[in-house]
């Protein structure tokens, strides 16, 4: 199997997908020395048909702001891969939300499902709507229209959305109610990030920032090494940034830094608990990072600047795709920084992973890395199919074996080298599972 003929191939049928195309790359490549013995796998057509949505559904969000005007924004949801169980991803309401991001996404998502050995296809979705500065009513309309379109697409054996930037458990909320009413049934298995008040699984909104944390203990301990003591620079101040700074915190670390898409907020004495709970409320109030500096001595915020520039051992970038480039990456590897872990997806450009790589640094991909998420939420599946709640701790002892067994695939797989090439890891194992999936279920 020629993998710069399928990458071309991909290039020529849709050349502005540079994001997909990025991502495939990616993902082909870390097959690439695994595929070269294995004649099961090599038919192009497989690659083909894991490569090409089973489906991808367009459609007009027209919905009416807080002045009486009339707005359309363009909703999506790709249905990727539906051979491991119901297609599960999440919805994203971002303005930079097209075809592009959301076939990237859900590549990654169908390689990172299959890492958790739960029954969960792929998918992905959302909206070129920038919730920022939104009244609540407007995005209560918003995720009614939204519904009002998705909801025949949707159901717990069918499709199953989430969360994703700009969607979180408020979002979650509004589109459950009018999934419930437009279906006419409680299908409370039909969406994930729910409240614990009505079906939700405790801990689903910790999951993904928890899960990261669990992740790098994992590679941390591979090495002899651990969490105690190291500084580490988190981006983004969103929900998988905020988890991920409070798990590392508790667990001995030194967090210095969080950010938005304006600029960088630097702690050089390390955040605490409160600071965080802080930022809760200036967030609940339509408030932003910024702000934080306000409430609590010995922080500063900068605008126009990202996180990378500060000396860490450990960065987690957890904000969005390609965050990290490579002179972000020459910067960390300067300063001493041996370690990244992506709580977002494709966070870190290709050049900045190879920099990395060779410079020594590990290296844990999103697709393995933050893979935590999108558990929990297949744990919230089988509570709400039980019609049983599980105690915090219990999903919490649930979500700490998904990611150790994650890690251990991955060196399973990617583990030969002095240092695991987690890339290729994840890479095979998730491709692996899928792969068995199509090819028992015939060309469909
Ligand atoms: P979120 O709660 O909406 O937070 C996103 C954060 O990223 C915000 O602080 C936002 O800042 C920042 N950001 C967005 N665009 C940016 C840009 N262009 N440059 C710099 N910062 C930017 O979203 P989230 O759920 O934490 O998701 C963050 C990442 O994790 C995404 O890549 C997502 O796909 C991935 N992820 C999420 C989950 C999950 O369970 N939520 C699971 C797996 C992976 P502003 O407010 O200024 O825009």
């Amino acid at each position: 199997m020629d993998i710069d003929t399928l990458i071309n191939g991909l290039r020529e049928k849709d050349p502005h997908q540079t994001y997909f195309h990025q991502a495939a790359s990616g993902l082909l490549e870390g097959l690439a020395p695994f595929l070269r013995n294995q004649p099961r796998y090599a038919d192009p057509s497989l690659f083909a048909r894991l490569l090409e949505p089973e489906r991808v559904i367009i459609f007009r969000v027209p919905w009416v702001d807080d002045q009486g005007r009339v707005q359309v924004n363009r909703g999506f949801r790709v249905q990727m891969n539906g051979s491991l169980g119901p297609y599960k991803g999440g919805l994203r309401f971002h303005p930079s939300v097209n075809l592009d991001v959301l076939r990237f996404l859900a590549l990654e998502q169908t390689i990172k499902n299959a890492l958790t050995d739960l029954p969960l296809g792929s998918g992905k979705g959302g909206a070129d709507f920038d919730p920022h500065g939104r009244s609540d009513g407007e995005i209560m309309r918003f995720c009614q229209a939204f519904m009002a379109e998705l909801f025949d697409h949707i159901g717990s054996d069918v499709d199953v959305p989430a969360g994703d930037i700009g969607v979180g458990a408020r979002e979650i909320g509004y589109l459950f109610g009018m999934y419930r009413k437009l279906n006419r049934s409680h299908d409370s298995g039909a969406i994930t990030g729910k409240s614990p008040v009505f079906g939700g699984s405790l801990l689903r909104t910790e999951a993904t920032g928890y899960g990261l944390v669990y992740f790098l203990q994992y590679m941390l301990q591979e090495q002899q090494e651990s969490l105690e003591g190291r500084r580490i620079a988190v981006s983004g101040a969103g929900n998988v940034a905020r988890y991920a700074a409070e798990k590392a915190l508790a667990e001995g670390a030194t967090v210095i830094t969080l950010s938005d898409s304006r600029g960088a907020l630097h702690a050089p004495n390390g955040l605490t608990q409160e600071h965080l709970e802080t930022l809760d409320r200036i967030q609940e109030e339509g408030g932003r990072l910024h702000q934080l500096p306000e409430h609590h001595d010995g922080l500063t915020y900068e605008s126009g600047i990202k996180p990378w520039r500060f000396p860490c051992d450990i960065a987690l970038p957890c904000a969005t795709q390609n965050e990290l480039d490579e002179q972000d990456a020459r910067v960390l590897v300067e300063n001493g920084c041996r370690w990244v872990a992506e709580g977002a997806n494709m966070p870190t450009t290709t050049e900045a992973i190879a920099h990395l790589v060779s410079h020594g640094v590990g290296y844990g991909p999103g697709k393995a890395a933050n893979a935590g998420g999108v558990a929990v939420s297949g744990l919230e599946m089988s509570q709400n199919s039980l019609r049983h709640p599980w105690s915090r701790e219990e999903v919490d002892r649930r979500l700490h074996d998904i990611m150790s067994r994650i890690h251990h695939k991955c060196l399973e797989y990617g583990g030969q080298g002095k240092r695991p090439d987690y890339v290729q890891g994840a890479s095979v194992a998730g491709f692996v599972r899928v792969a068995e999936a199509m090819l028992r279920q015939g060309v469909v």
